[in-house]
């Protein structure tokens, strides 16, 4: 018998309504003789919710008691989902990360599944139960409740898929990857297959559909991943290894970010071992930076640009005061107003000129560009948000996006 694992995401679960159609798909799939697991987040908008009452309290909750508080809202679905399936004649049983032993390492709210103890879900299945188990949580070498990371239940369904080497299907509100999110560009298109390299491109640039984490542990198992509208009737995208039947496209697709913010720090001195002390510090927080860029020395100071999660902006500010203190020519600026643009296809490690061709587009279109990065397979833009829009539908239409 094959394993199933499912995960409905936040809006899939968001009313009682939902949560009991969410239960007849596991219920249908259950009845043609899977066995299933399933991973749910927290109903609709629940973790802000929670988020936002802590930080009502204070601009700076404590992380373990964020990681205890946001915790509970995954609780509170998987046990509904169980009531829904057992209501409906099935053998349902909910667990928490703890229970189950989602072990993780790292710090409270960003923390990463290390194994999986699946000796109770295997035990549970033979019984014939439907297992239900509750995303983005698990449990550090502490016993502390530790979170994975918004969105991190996608990544706990792919864990929990490689660990019991199942297939995983991933329930969104979209029915599939699009070469660009299409509530920014309606004309995407939906993408049958999409490969592991590049959905990690697309999703660690801000391409929301995924948790960034989830397509590395996939990656890393070979787990394929569905992703498909929740109804389940409708054909989504596979996230798979590359083969000969996947085309190699110059450009798959365009992801944007707003979730990052721009820190240029001025008066740098040009010595490598301040400039390291400045990350090294900045890392030290866990805060973890992206683009980079630094200028030709002047006078033997230096400029240099970043970007960061604007959620870390705060902490990362109030580091860099200190260094304002130490060196006397040192300041720095913070722009919480950008966008970064990020084309990604695998098809860049053979074709050249996708960098001029972008630049074309750029310039033709007047859109100015602070910092640029590019990998084997990405290229990103920091840009002005007005000219997101210009720029989205520039790129979509050289590409045939
Ligand atoms: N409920 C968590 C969040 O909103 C985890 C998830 O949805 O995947 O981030
Ligand atoms: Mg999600």
């Amino acid at each position: 018998m094959s394993i199933i694992v499912q995960k409905y995401g936040g809006t899939s679960v968001g009313t009682i309504d939902r949560i009991r159609q969410v239960a007849k798909q596991i219920a249908d799939r259950k009845a043609l003789g899977n066995d299933m697991v399933i991973v749910v987040s927290a109903m609709g908008k629940t973790t802000d919710n929670l988020i936002s009452m802590a930080y009502e309290l204070t601009p700076n909750p404590d992380k373990r008691e964020l990681d205890v508080l946001m915790a509970t809202g995954e609780q509170v679905s998987i046990a509904l989902l169980s009531i829904a399936l057992n209501d409906m004649g099935y053998h349902a049983v909910s667990y928490t990360g703890h229970q189950v032993e989602i072990k993780t390492e790292g710090i409270h709210t960003k923390s990463r599944i290390v194994d999986i103890n699946d000796g109770n879900i295997l035990e549970e299945l033979n019984e014939g139960k439907i297992v239900i188990v509750a995303g983005f949580q698990g449990v550090n070498e502490e016993n502390e409740i530790t979170t994975l990371g918004r969105g991190g239940s996608d990544t706990t369904a792919v864990a929990l898929a490689a660990k019991l080497q199942a297939v995983c299907e991933i329930y969104t509100d979209v029915d599939g990857i699009y070469t660009i999110d299409p509530r920014l560009y309606p004309g995407a298109k939906k993408l049958e297959y999409i490969s592991y390299e590049e959905m990690l491109e697309m999703a660690s640039s801000g391409a929301g559909v995924m948790h960034s984490r989830s397509i590395e542990v996939a990656e890393k198992y070979k787990v394929p991943v569905l992703v498909a509208l929740n109804t389940g009737d409708i054909p989504g995208t596979i996230i798979k290894e590359l083969d000969n039947s996947m085309e190699k496209s110059a450009i798959t697709g365009l992801a944007v970010n707003s979730d990052e913010a721009m820190i240029t720090l001025n008066g740098v001195p040009h010595d490598i071992k301040i400039i390291a002390d400045i990350f090294t510090n900045i890392a030290s927080k866990d805060i973890n930076i992206d683009m980079i860029s630094q200028t030709t020395p002047v006078h033997k100071l230096v400029s240099i640009s970043f970007t960061l999660p604007k959620t870390d902006l705060y902490q990362a500010t109030q580091l860099l005061d200190l260094y304002k203190e130490r060196i006397f020519t040192f300041s720095y600026e913070s722009f919480e107003n950008i966008v970064k643009l990020s084309v990604v296809g695998i098809g860049m490690k053979s074709q050249s000129g996708v960098a001029a061709k972008m630049f074309d587009i750029l310039a033709q279109n007047d859109i100015a560009v602070s910092i640029i990065t590019t990998s084997e397979i990405k290229i990103s833009y920091v840009i002005n948000p007005e000219d997101q829009q210009k720029a989205i539908e520039a790129v979509a239409k050289e590409f045939d996006l």
